[in-house]
């Protein structure tokens, strides 16, 4: 069987088409600047040359046929027509409450994702277009919707209420949900893998440190906290979101900077975090550089940054009461050697000892503790299309 799988932002659409025999990429691509003048359509076929589309596409329908045509061509294509395309998997940033798994889409799980439009702005709405898109497009295949925050459902009301008014829950649906949640389930099966647990028997803490990022606390094969709340706001520092604040500061400066409240949403997730507080860039490699030559602001974002996650990782191991393996991953995760040992210097009272030597890795599978840590450290380069994939097989089966 093969399946599509379709990740579709405001005005982006990523693609990866799997061969589920033995889960390879047959190939993957990306269109940028859907509906907005230079349009252009990356497809990588495996073992083949990039090939690079420019046309101006107006919407993700026409978007989704120029995928569609590539996926085709006789040249640069890695099918030979669209019938052998079993199924189709969307990702899904928000599925309220109603999701703990993916689903097939029909009508009502559409109209669950569009009552999320009020919570999840930014991402549901084109989720939704792409899905409409593509059922367009293939009306005969199954389409499967694969939920950000279906992995997180599992929390208990102590881990996800907020103590605010009981009626804001229950009328407005003000809760934590937690993001990411594809990624901290793949990382956190390979974990077990390479544990040789159990997932049901393990305790683990996987840290998804991207541009935006999320941690989460995993014990006997259920999330019981993650960082990331109501919105991807809440939680660590990011590239450009402040994470955890005293919620006083939003009115105050409200006031001080004649903000109104969209203004001020813009101002917590796309002018602070590591941007903000250094001054540099959003990107931790910039501020990195900018330290080691000795910019003061760039030392104290990566401080601010560092201690934030050392903080929840204190957190998750009192909750968790233990912790078999902290797993890294994203690409701050998978890549940043310093950031790591930052993290993870003086916490040998928790158990947790990196191996300097062996923490010189980037991106791939490998345990990165030393031999005397009781707590196993793992480097694991994400894979959400593949959990994407794999439920969109499992699911259409159904
Ligand atoms: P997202 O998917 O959230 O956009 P990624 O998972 O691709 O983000 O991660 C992007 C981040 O990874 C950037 O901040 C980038 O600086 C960081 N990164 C990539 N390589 C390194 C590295 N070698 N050291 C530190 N950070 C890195």
């Amino acid at each position: 069987m093969k399946v599509l799988v379709v990740n579709c932002g405001s005005s982006s659409i990523k693609y990866q088409v799997f061969d589920m025999t033995d889960e390879s990429v047959l190939a993957k691509g990306l269109v940028d600047r859907v509906g907005i003048p230079g349009t252009v359509l990356k497809h990588e076929p495996t073992g083949k040359d990039e090939v690079v589309i420019k046309k101006d596409l107006p919407d993700h329908t026409e978007g989704m046929k120029l995928v569609l045509e590539v996926l085709v061509n006789p040249e640069y294509g890695v099918i030979q027509n669209m019938e052998e395309i079993g199924a189709v998997g969307h990702r899904v940033v928000h599925g309220g409450e109603q999701f703990a798994d993916s689903t097939v889409i029909d009508d009502k799980v559409k109209q669950v994702i569009r009552e999320c439009f009020d919570i999840a702005p930014l991402h549901n709405p084109p989720n939704l277009m792409g899905i409409e898109a593509c059922q367009e497009l293939m009306p005969n295949v199954p389409h499967v919707a694969v939920f950000d925050t279906a992995f997180h459902q599992s929390m208990a009301p102590e881990n996800f209420m907020y103590a605010l008014p009981y009626d804001v829950y229950e009328k407005y649906k003000v809760r934590r949900y937690g993001f990411h949640g594809t990624s901290h389930f793949y990382v956190s099966h390979r974990a077990a893998e390479m544990l040789g647990k159990p997932f049901e028997e393990c305790k683990i803490i996987t840290l998804h440190l991207g541009n935006g990022a999320s941690m989460a606390a995993i014990k006997n094969g259920r999330v019981i906290d993650t960082s990331m709340g109501f919105t991807p706001l809440e939680g660590l520092v990011m590239g450009t979101r402040c994470g955890d604040i005293d919620p006083a500061i939003v009115f105050y400066l409200m006031e001080k900077l004649n903000m109104n409240a969209d203004e001020a949403n813009s101002y917590f997730n796309k002018k602070s975090g590591m941007l903000g507080l250094s001054g540099v860039s959003n990107d931790l490699r910039d501020v990195i550089d900018a330290a080691a030559s000795g910019n003061k602001r760039a030392q104290l974002a990566l401080d601010v940054y560092h201690t934030r996650v050392k903080g929840y990782i204190g957190n998750y191991v009192a909750q968790l009461n233990g912790c078999d393996c902290l797993v890294f991953t994203a690409g701050v995760g998978e890549n940043g050697i310093d950031t790591r040992e930052a993290i993870c210097r003086d916490l040998d009272y928790l158990g947790i000892k990196l191996d300097p030597v062996k923490n010189k890795v980037r991106g791939k599978d490998v345990d990165v503790a030393t031999d005397d840590s009781k707590v196993r450290i793992f480097v694991i380069p994400t894979n959400e299309e593949l959990v994407i994939a794999r439920d969109t097989k499992r699911m259409s089966g159904k």
